[in-house]
């Protein structure tokens, strides 16, 4: 598998490649100068499960601000840099624990190697990033338009300029809004470096389109056993980013914890108000840790049956429901008491 060979590579105090487990990433969308407004934003995309961050640096005012930020969490920090080699450095000189770079933007090689030098100093990692936004003209022309082998050109090219100025200790991420697109480039760069890659869907879109191209692209390309770092990019609060990539982990067999529910669609059988129940088990369980199945069902045909196959489920019936642990009706239970009665379960459930 593609993932256990890849280079080790450590991020602050994490480690990614060689087989080490897929680790979660977001990127903030404050203005990073405004330290409490970022470092509130990252405790949140923290206590939500985020295990890297990434903060845009355009200002020097922001890369000054990465120091004091660092302070505050308890994440690795990832500096974004575009086009101004200076914000490498000081990113890197207040403390990134890994900087963002697309060469083809930064500039002369004398300034690319700046930037690498103050990263070697430091065994800062350098994330090369390519996006089928930015491809150079000459690939598009030579590939006619923007494709995936252009886009793993463009960025074993950008690997290349590093490796000669003497540094290895790199991520590479591709990026394109086209799924296929993305899905074909990394299995081409996967067979073509062993350098970690951070895999992501970019402009996937708004909560519902971002989420479905994020689910069937990072699905496609994890289940290969490529892809060491993921973040799932949505037009919306980061938070929601967190939770969809911990679901795709976790549908995918790459991450383990945390409860899961399972709920029926509902037909013509429910009797009780089961969408909105399946909904507040699904936020309720959320600050429970434990490694379970809970099943909401809708009626007493099919529900208890696949209730049984969970460690705690619910059948609906006319105004009540049936709870079920560990396969035995334990009791009947109004409508109305469903949820608390399932916390309580919850509270005192012994793993
Ligand atoms: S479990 Fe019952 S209510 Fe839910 S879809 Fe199946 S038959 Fe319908």
């Amino acid at each position: 598998m593609y993932r256990e060979r890849t280079k080790v590579v450590s991020i602050g105090d994490r480690v990614i490649g060689g087989g080490n487990p897929v680790l979660i990433q977001s990127m903030t969308n404050t203005k990073t100068e405004d330290i409490k407004g970022t470092v509130a934003q990252i405790r949140a995309l923290t206590a939500a499960g985020c295990e890297i961050v990434r903060c845009t640096v355009p200002t020097m005012e922001a890369a000054l601000a990465l120091r004091e930020i660092k302070q505050q969490i308890s994440v690795p920090l990832v500096a974004d840099i575009h086009f101004d080699y200076r914000m490498a450095i000081a990113a890197i000189e207040n403390g990134a624990d890994k900087i963002r770079i697309n060469p083809g933007n930064i500039g002369s090689r004398e300034r690319i190697k700046a930037v690498v030098d103050a990263a070697k100093e430091r065994s800062v990692p350098i994330r090369v990033g390519v996006n089928s936004g930015s491809l150079e003209k000459e690939l598009v022309e030579r590939y006619h338009g923007v494709t995936a082998e252009g886009l793993v050109e463009s960025a074993l090219d950008k690997v290349k300029i590093i490796e000669e100025l003497g540094y290895d200790n790199l991520v590479i991420s591709i990026k394109s809004s086209d799924v296929m697109m993305c899905v074909k480039a990394h299995e081409l760069i996967a067979s073509r470096t062993q350098y970690p890659l951070h895999v992501g869907i970019t402009e996937a879109g708004t909560l519902y389109s971002g989420n479905i191209k994020s689910a069937v692209g990072l699905g496609i390309i994890l289940y290969q056993g490529i892809g060491d770092t993921i973040r799932v990019s949505l037009t919306g609060d980061p938070v929601e980013e967190i939770k969809s990539a911990k679901g795709i982990l976790k549908t995918l067999g790459l991450r383990k914890g945390g409860i899961e529910v399972v709920s029926c669609p509902t037909c013509g059988r429910t009797e009780i108000d089961l969408i909105g129940l399946a909904n507040q088990v699904e936020t309720m369980v959320q600050e429970f840790p434990l490694d379970i199945k809970v099943a909401v069902m809708g009626c007493v045909v099919n529900g208890p049956g696949e209730a049984k196959e969970a460690d705690i489920g619910i059948a609906g019936g006319k105004g009540v429901g049936l709870l079920i642990k560990k396969g035995e009706i334990i009791r009947k239970v109004p409508e109305d008491e469903l949820l608390s009665c399932l916390r309580k379960e919850l509270e005192h459930w012994e793993q």
